[in-house]
């Protein structure tokens, strides 16, 4: 089996799925690798601000559809959970095997090596767990974790934003568009929100409380939550806003800078390192599939053009 490759993409995400369609299709050699807890959006029931789908899919759907049509074109789609990604210019070029004399980047899996002419991470973002009961549960069921993509499910209804930091006030002052009725609960956590956020939420009349919540209950939606002190409040909605998983371990491995918690990338997706691009929820907000499939299409061209020369044309027919 041959295990070098033009083009290896980390996520089967839209990022990383739109990236192997490009790629593919542009005749690259591609590879795309994923994790077993697989794209944020296999936890999502419906999705329905997607371009082309106007009674909305659901985001394991969305998925399905996108490995389908990257595979038309010739994409390999795997999964295994990447370890390490090492800088072949870093390396003694007599620890590089012969089949990899060609790569860039090496991969490492749990399972085995890989040589990339070119990479493109789009390993997205893990949402944060608040250590509620149920949390996970019941998203698309009154837990949401997204404003912008839930926030008119909640019109006129009680919500509780859980979080200490900018992210949770910020998505409390959103909610606004859709309810009044917004408070935010620090979770037991000292505040970290910048005096901006805390003056915004002051003028706002939103409500911060900080009572560590045990469980969000449901079953079918959720109607309360209980905290560690056996007290309980009604309400309708909970939005989890404890932040996301940071890209770190890709970085470390890699020597990629970072900007806060996301990757440093150029307007066309370059790392600081040559060769390797990133796209998607791992290079910032708004964490959304139109942005993220927009950043690997942005991606790939440059890495095409780089490839093939000239500018990017889409010779298929098919
Ligand atoms: C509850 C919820 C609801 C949402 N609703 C909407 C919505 O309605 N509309 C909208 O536009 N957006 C929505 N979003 C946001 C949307 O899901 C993300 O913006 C989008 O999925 C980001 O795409 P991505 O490709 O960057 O990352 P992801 O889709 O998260 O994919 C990441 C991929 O990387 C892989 N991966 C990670 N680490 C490794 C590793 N070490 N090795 C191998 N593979 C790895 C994973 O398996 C996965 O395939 C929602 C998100 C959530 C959580």
């Amino acid at each position: 089996m041959a295990k070098l490759y033009d083009f290896i993409i980390v996520g089967a995400g839209p990022a990383g799925l739109t990236a192997g369609i490009y790629g593919a299709r542009a005749g690259l050699k591609t590879l795309v690798l994923k994790d077993k807890n697989g794209s944020n959006l296999m936890r999502v029931p419906s999705v329905h601000n997607l371009l082309g789908f106007p009674n909305g899919l659901s985001g394991p759907d969305v998925i399905k559809l996108g490995e389908k049509h990257a595979k038309k074109y010739g994409a390999e789609i795997r999964v295994e959970e990447v370890l390490r990604c090492v800088d072949c210019d870093l390396m003694p070029s007599k620890k590089i095997k012969k089949e990899f004399k060609d790569a860039k980047i090496i991969v490492h899996t749990q399972l085995q090596d890989y040589g990339a002419k070119n990479l493109l991470i789009a390993a997205g973002m893990q949402i944060r767990s608040a250590g509620i009961e149920n949390e996970f549960k019941l998203i698309g069921r009154g837990v949401a974790v997204c404003v912008a993509c839930d926030g008119p499910m909640f019109k006129k209804k009680k919500v509780m934003v859980v979080g200490a930091g900018d992210l949770a006030a910020s998505e409390a002052i959103e909610l606004l568009a859709h309810t009044d009725k917004v408070m935010v609960n620090l979770n037991g956590a000292r505040s970290k929100m910048s005096d901006r956020w805390k003056k915004l939420l002051k003028k706002n009349n939103i409500e911060l409380i900080s009572n560590k919540v045990a469980k969000v209950v449901g079953p079918k939606w959720v109607t309360s939550v209980e905290f560690m002190d056996g007290t309980k409040e009604k309400i309708d909605g909970l939005f989890l806003s404890m932040g996301t998983a940071s890209a770190i371990d890709f970085a470390k491995s890699l020597g990629l800078e970072m900007e806060g918690q996301v990757l440093k990338v150029t307007r066309e997706g370059r790392t600081n390192v040559e060769s390797v691009w990133a796209a998607g929820d791992i290079i910032g907000p708004p964490r959304q599939i139109g942005k993220s499939m927009g950043d690997a299409v942005r991606a790939t061209i440059d890495i095409i053009e780089k490839t093939r020369g000239g500018s990017y044309v889409d010779h298929r027919e098919d």
